[in-house]
């Protein structure tokens, strides 16, 4: 039997533009004509396949965009959006109303995290936020009005790991509907083959990868994504979160060169992480074994994908943190800049700022220190080279003791 590969599936589908080009045409319109006007009337009642109507109900280009990363994921469908949380908001907006409970992990997204804390409790929608890697944890909070379990593959900023099959049968069993963000984690790990029901990413980050466009998309059944669609009551077409065709062609096309990135990205982001561990630093990745997820995730990955491009480091404080980040930009191994999946090292520190539900001392115990810095690692030739100024950033901002010289 063939095994999954996500990087297969999508070098596997073959379009052709309008002239035989090698690239789909590009579809710059917003409305669509008919031949005949029962042909339109048809197509408002959705029963006219392969006519468009209208580009926020459906357009050739993101059509194209949303069936390469369902091919990706591994789904029937999906549905591409503005943004990331072009995608995820309307997704819970589907799945819950009125008096409706979502369990989410604690440790997600910041604008994720303020849609289920300050925004959906107007709609009468509540969170209960907890340790995603506490199954028990995770079903205790579970109500009767509970209606999805919402988590990321791979989180923000601690990088801590959701093990999705063991929330899948949880799902299962109560009924619930797992909603997995796959942002940090593109092709190394495909959630709906573990059993999630749907599957979003922020397409801004790895999957477009040039730090130009923000981007998302839904990945999930035919049926659910029909729901999102539909003209009477779907929550994407109705708050209109629609990615631009320009934009999908773009990011088509860079989705194609993803598997390479991604390689390139895991394998500099193992060798920093190795190294600064050894050097004594306190690291979080989850490709080293002390992290405290590194066999779960080890089981979830293809291996091809390696671990990832993200890690965090320890700096000590806030001062030194910011220190250590200005002089790195100066020495120009990357930015200080937020954001992810970049050819150049992006870093920041999340610090305690964007730490949801989280009480102070359970911050510092999870390591979630001032003191943080958040490493988008990019796709330097040389890792060893940047390895070498990097050591001399921290030794010169004293994050390290200089080494002797004999
Ligand atoms: C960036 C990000 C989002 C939000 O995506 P936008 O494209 O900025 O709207 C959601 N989830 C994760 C994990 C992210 O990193």
């Amino acid at each position: 039997m063939k095994t999954f590969n996500p990087a297969d599936n999508i070098q596997d589908l073959q379009y052709f533009g309008e002239f035989g080009g090698v690239n789909p045409s590009i579809s710059d319109s917003s409305t669509y004509t008919f031949l005949s006007a029962k042909t339109m009337f048809d197509a408002f009642e959705g029963n006219a396949e392969g006519c468009y109507l209208y580009s926020r109900h459906a357009s050739p280009s993101n059509l194209y965009l949303g069936q390469a990363l369902a091919a990706m994921e591994g789904t029937e469908t999906a549905n591409v959006a503005a943004s990331g949380m072009g995608a995820i908001t309307p997704v819970l907006l589907q799945l819950c109303g009125m008096g409706d409970h979502i369990v989410s992990s604690r440790t997600i997204y910041g604008g994720t995290y303020a849609f289920m804390k300050n925004f959906m409790p107007k709609l009468g929608i509540t969170t209960s936020f907890v340790d995603i890697t506490k199954l028990y944890l995770v079903e205790a909070a579970i109500t009767p009005n509970t209606k999805v379990l919402y988590c990321e593959t791979v989180s923000n900023p601690l990088l801590e790991v959701a093990d999705i099959e063991g929330l899948a049968k949880i799902a299962k069993k109560y009924n619930l509907k797992l909603v997995v963000d796959n942002t940090f984690s593109p092709l190394s790990v495909a959630p709906a083959k573990m059993g999630a029901d749907v599957v979003i990413h922020s397409l801004t980050k790895f999957i477009n990868g040039s730090s130009d466009t923000v981007g998302g998309v839904t990945c999930g059944t035919q049926e659910f994504i029909d729901q999102l669609r539909n003209v009477n009551n779907g929550a994407s077409m109705l708050l209109g979160p629609t990615m631009d065709s320009l934009r999908a062609a773009s990011i088509l096309k860079n989705l194609r060169t993803l598997h390479i990135r991604m390689k390139q990205h895991s394998h500099n982001a193992m060798y920093l992480a190795q190294r600064f561990e050894q050097d004594g630093l306190k690291t979080v990745y989850p490709g080293l074994e002390s992290h405290p997820s590194h066999e779960l995730y080890k089981s979830m990955i293809n291996p091809e994908y390696g671990f990832g491009g993200m890690m965090t480091i320890d700096a000590g404080d806030l001062h030194k943190a910011n220190e250590l980040m200005e002089l790195m930009q100066e020495r120009n191994l990357g930015y200080l800049a937020v954001s992810l999946g970049f050819y150049k090292t992006l870093f920041s520190a999340p610090g305690t700022s964007t730490s949801s539900e989280i009480p102070i001392e359970e911050q510092m115990e999870m390591g979630l220190t001032d003191g943080l810095i958040r490493f988008s690692i990019g796709l330097d030739n040389d890792i060893e080279r940047t390895y070498t100024i990097m050591r001399e950033c921290m030794e010169q901002v004293g994050v390290l003791a200089k080494t002797e010289v004999v």
